[in-house]
Order: C-alpha cells, then structure tokens, then sequence
C-alpha cells in the first residue's frame, strides 16, 4: 500500500498514520520528522532546514526530493509506505511520479483530510509528544490513558515543537494554501483522491480512512 496523507499542520496526519503503519505494516515517512531529527543531529540538511523550519517555511524542493528518495530505497518501503508531509509542492509531486515510475510502482491513494482552518490553531495548541518515541498527544483530545505516561513506551517526558506557535503556525498555514493546496486537483486528475472529514473525532476519522481504503489493494 503506498499512501500519501494530505492536510494541513494540525489536520491529524501523524495521528492517523499512528494506526494506519500497524495496520498496514508499512513505514511512517514523516518528512517533518526527519528534518527534526537531522536537524537535532546536527547534519548538514539540519543545518540548512533549521532556520526555515523555525519561520514556518518550506524547506527547498531539492532537499526534500533528496531526503525522499534515499529513504525509499531503502527495503522497509519496498511493501509501500505511508508519505506524510511529502508532497508539499507541485514540484514534489511530479518528482514523486518520477521516482516512483522508477521503479514500475505508483501512488495507491491519497487521503486528503477536509479541515477548517478555525480548528488547527487549537489543535497545533494542544499538541506535545512523546519525548523518546515520539507519539502524539492532544492536552484536550488525546490524552495518554495515564496522566504523564506514554501509552506506548511508558516514557514520562514529553516535547513540543518549536515551530508549534502562534507566528510560524499563521505562516505554515499559509504556505500549505499557497503551496500544498494545489495538490488537491493534481491528484484528483490522477483519480487516487480521497476526502475524509478531519473536523470529526480521531475514531471517526479511522474509520472513514478504512471505509476510504476498502477497495485499495494491501
Ligand atoms: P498533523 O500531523 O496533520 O500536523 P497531528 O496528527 O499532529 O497533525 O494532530 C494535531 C493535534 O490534533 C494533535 O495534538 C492530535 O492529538 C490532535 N488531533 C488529531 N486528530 C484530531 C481530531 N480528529 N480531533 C481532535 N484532535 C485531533
Ligand atoms: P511537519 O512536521 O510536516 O509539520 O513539517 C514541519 C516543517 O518541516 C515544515 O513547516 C517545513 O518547514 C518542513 N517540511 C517538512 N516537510 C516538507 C516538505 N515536503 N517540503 C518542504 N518543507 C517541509
């Protein structure tokens, strides 16, 4: 299954992917993730996204078509993945057709997750993380089953990101309207597109992905 999740910061991506990677047994690709963790590893790529990142930014086109395609090849995608934060750009699009044609494979769906821009300030808010294996949390919507411990690794420290306030979310927002928006019609020409209601409940959104899904191959 090869998926990409389309929405803006704070649509639910990560969140869905958290299951869909379980169920699917397939690898999470979040390019913000990997640009966090090259960026806290102090790489030349860290070096070169961190400042962009901070602003609310994108991360130039060559970078992230690089940061791709290594991670492709390597053999946990070879059963497919899921893309979450890539395609941002019309450009990353097509680059993505092209590796993917590459090697004779294509996109099976593209979840777009429908979200009124009201919601994601409050979402992005209330937003933190495990501190070692980084699953996410909501201080409304998601909180872990016990107060301070992650449901998934028992860990007791807990992150937010950097980018997570008021200035560079206005600023991401806006770079997904202008940049990332255009991606809806690209793939519904194609016929992959997929709209899920992402203002419902994170188990509802679950479950219009699944119903979404049904007649894709696994
Ligand atoms: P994205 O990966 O698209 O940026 P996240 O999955 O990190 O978004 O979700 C942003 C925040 O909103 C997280 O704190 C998450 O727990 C919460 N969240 C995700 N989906 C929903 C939902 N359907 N309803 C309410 N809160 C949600
Ligand atoms: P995210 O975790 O998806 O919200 O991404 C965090 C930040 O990383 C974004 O605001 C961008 O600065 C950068 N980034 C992540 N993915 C991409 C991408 N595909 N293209 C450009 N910049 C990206």
């Amino acid at each position: 299954m090869r998926l990409v999740l389309l929405g803006p910061p704070g649509a639910g991506k990560g969140t869905q992917a958290q299951w869909l990677k379980e169920r699917f047994g397939i690898p999470h690709l979040s390019t913000g993730d990997m640009l966090r963790e090259a960026v806290a590893a102090g790489s030349e790529i860290g070096r070169q996204a961190k400042a962009v990142m901070e602003r609310g930014e994108l991360v130039s086109d060559a970078i992230m078509v690089g940061v791709i395609r290594e991670r492709l090849s390597q053999p946990d995608c070879a059963r497919g993945f899921i893309l979450d934060g890539f395609p941002r750009t019309l450009a990353q699009a097509e680059a993505l057709d092209a590796l993917l044609a590459e090697r004779g494979e294509k996109l099976d769906a593209v979840i777009e997750f429908a979200v009124e821009p009201e919601v994601l300030v409050a979402r992005i808010a209330g937003r933190f993380a495990c501190a070692k294996c980084g699953a996410g949390y909501h201080e409304r919507f998601k909180r872990p089953r016990v107060e301070g411990v992650c449901d998934v690794c028992g860990s007791t420290e807990f992150v937010r990101r950097a980018d997570d306030n008021e200035e560079a979310v206005r600023r991401r927002l806006q770079a997904y309207l202008e940049q990332t928006a255009p991606l809806v019609a690209f793939y519904r020409a194609r016929g992959v597109l997929r709209t899920v209601d992402g203002m419902a409940s994170i188990s509802e959104v679950s479950n219009a992905i699944a119903r979404a899904l049904e007649d894709v191959r696994s």
